[in-house]
């Protein structure tokens, strides 16, 4: 293995839902503000290929790459903080570790050998650690190992990690483990066992943490980072407190205060290219916590109970919001819940209204009645894909007359398919990565609500959909009022709708939400946010 990139593996342990994610995307961000240049992977024990077959009620919102992955939301936390784009890459599970090694033994790779984890896996899992680092285009590597320490399922990509030390050479290697420090209440006291019992099961696996980040709700006094450093064998400069934070985007700074990435530095003998550059990056928490106007904005979807299902479109808010020094409100309703009756109870005090992505019938006739009030009581309205395909049915059925409209996702013997299956989808017989996945082009009509957000005609924007709008009633939409004004240049797939009498309706087939990021906020997400705002004036 060549190269003097750098490699940091971060593990979990106590328990799952600590945040790996946001303390190595934050870690990435402060070694990327010293001037290195940094990625983060994401490798997943479970046994899916990819999460795109996953329910989003399960595992939160399935996050697509440029290049077209469906990944783990976490990427979107590593592409939102370091404003880098991430790539299949950058995460993979251990079905696709499986699924590699088992078709070279079809292939007959291994031919006269024993299969087995040991050393065909874990080879195989190291290799895709490494893969980043060939190029030598990092001077970090950060791998995030998903699930907790001690889980079987972890286990292979543990001795992994233990090996890929040697491999890497002792000085380019540092695992960052993170756990969590309860505070029991009734004794006041916090309690540093459960981790002393993670890193235990580390080292029984050959792993030596080199630094522990310790999530807790309360400070942490200085006898119980002695503690933990004595028990778990860590300096005690490198017990980091992280305190609960007031949002995500606190917590680099949090980690700058606790000296993370000089401890890291120092142990990677890694030079400072300069000091901290975090300008930006203060600039924006600065607009987010003062803002100077607010919007009450809802989302409508079928996933709300589980709010990580929109995790990017949420975040995307955050931004946007900063954007315009403006504090969003975002009001999570779920369209199941939502009929002719109730509609107006439920939103007539949103300034805006969106309609979120998703799949399967549960929950139309919600979406198209949430619609309808948009579109009826002049509110601004913003529809992301399957949104934008509703809004074409509503349309269709309320304007054109066309009653029975639907798309044949829903309906398959609908007799006004607004919204229909892509041609190159009609033999697919595979579920998985089988979509319209990922960044294709755009050309936006001139004078559009979209080509005045975006401020060129020329765009890219990224993909997850079977279904399109078809081009079969483009006519008649465009007569009455219903505007296409973005299509792929290349297929003529219509990519956005607009209303042209409504002071802000905007339906698009792609998820922008997913290239917002702290420093590059959605400039659809600004202006929707924006109109949100001017209709709160009218109001
Ligand atoms: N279910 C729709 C389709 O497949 C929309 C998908 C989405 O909202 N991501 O086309």
């Amino acid at each position: 293995m060549a190269s003097s990139t750098k490699y940091i593996f971060i593990t979990g342990g106590v328990t799952s839902s600590l945040g790996k994610g946001i303390i190595a995307a934050s870690l990435a961000k402060l070694l990327q503000a010293r001037g290195f240049s940094v990625t983060i992977q994401k490798f997943d024990p479970y046994l899916n290929i990819d999460p795109g077959t996953l329910n989003p009620y399960e595992h939160g919102e399935c996050y697509v790459t440029e290049d077209g992955a469906e990944t783990d939301l976490d990427l979107g936390h590593y592409e939102r903080f370091l404003n880098k784009p991430t790539s299949q890459a950058n995460n993979v599970t251990t079905g696709r570790i499986y699924n590699n090694v088992i078709t070279k033994e079809r292939k007959g790779e291994f031919l006269g050998k024993t299969v087995q984890v040991i050393p065909h896996i874990t080879d195989e899992i190291k290799r895709n650690f490494f893969k980043l680092g060939e190029d030598g285009k990092y001077d970090v590597i950060i791998t995030e190992i998903g699930g907790c320490v001690g889980d079987i399922e972890s286990l292979p990509f543990i001795e992994a990690v233990r090996q890929a030390k040697w491999e890497i050479g002792a000085n380019n290697f540092l695992v960052v483990h993170l756990t969590l420090i309860p505070y029991l209440a009734a004794a006041k006291e916090l309690k540093t066992k459960p981790t002393q019992h993670s890193v235990k099961q580390l080292l029984e696996a050959g792993i030596q943490p080199d630094i522990l980040v310790c999530r807790t709700e309360h400070p942490l006094p200085l006898e119980v980072k002695k503690k933990l450093s004595l028990f778990c064998n860590v300096e005690l400069n490198s017990v980091i407190e992280a305190m609960d934070a007031e949002t995500i985007y606190d917590v680099p700074l949090l980690m700058k205060k606790e000296k993370l990435d000089e401890r890291v530095m120092s142990k990677l003998k890694l030079n400072a290219k300069n000091k901290a550059e975090l300008d930006q990056w203060k600039d924006f928490l600065g607009r987010l916590k003062n803002p100077t106007q607010e919007t009450n904005i809802a989302l409508v979807g079928k996933y709300v109970s589980l709010p990580d299902a929109y995790k990017s479109i949420i975040e995307a808010f955050v931004h946007a919001g900063a954007a315009v020094e403006c504090k969003v409100h975002l009001h999570l309703i779920s369209s199941e819940e939502i009929n002719s009756e109730n509609i107006a109870k439920k939103l007539e005090s949103m300034d805006g209204i969106l309609v979120a992505p998703g799949f399967g019938e549960r929950g139309l006739e919600g979406k198209i009645e949430t619609v309808k009030f948009a579109r009826e009581n002049n509110i601004p309205f913003f529809g992301i894909c399957l949104g934008m395909q509703v809004a074409v049915i509503e349309y269709a059925r309320n304007v054109l007359g066309l009653i029975d409209a639907n798309s044949t996702e829903m309906d398959s013997f609908t007799p006004h398919p607004v919204i229909a299956l892509m041609e190159e989808q009609k033999n697919l017989e595979l579920m998985g990565g089988t979509m319209r996945l990922g960044s294709y082009p755009c050309e936006l009509k001139k004078g559009s609500k979209a080509s005045q957000a975006y401020g060129k005609q020329k765009i890219q924007e990224r993909h997850r959909h079977r279904y399109e709008f078809n081009n079969h009633f483009l006519k008649q939409f465009e007569e009455n009022g219903m505007m296409p004004t973005g299509f792929n240049p290349d297929t003529d797939l219509v990519e956005i709708m607009e209303i042209k009498d409504h002071p802000w309706f905007v339906g698009v087939q792609f998820h922008p939400e997913y290239k917002s990021t702290v420093l590059n906020p959605h400039p659809l997400f600004v202006r929707f946010i924006s109109a949100t705002l001017e209709n709160k004036k009218i109001k």
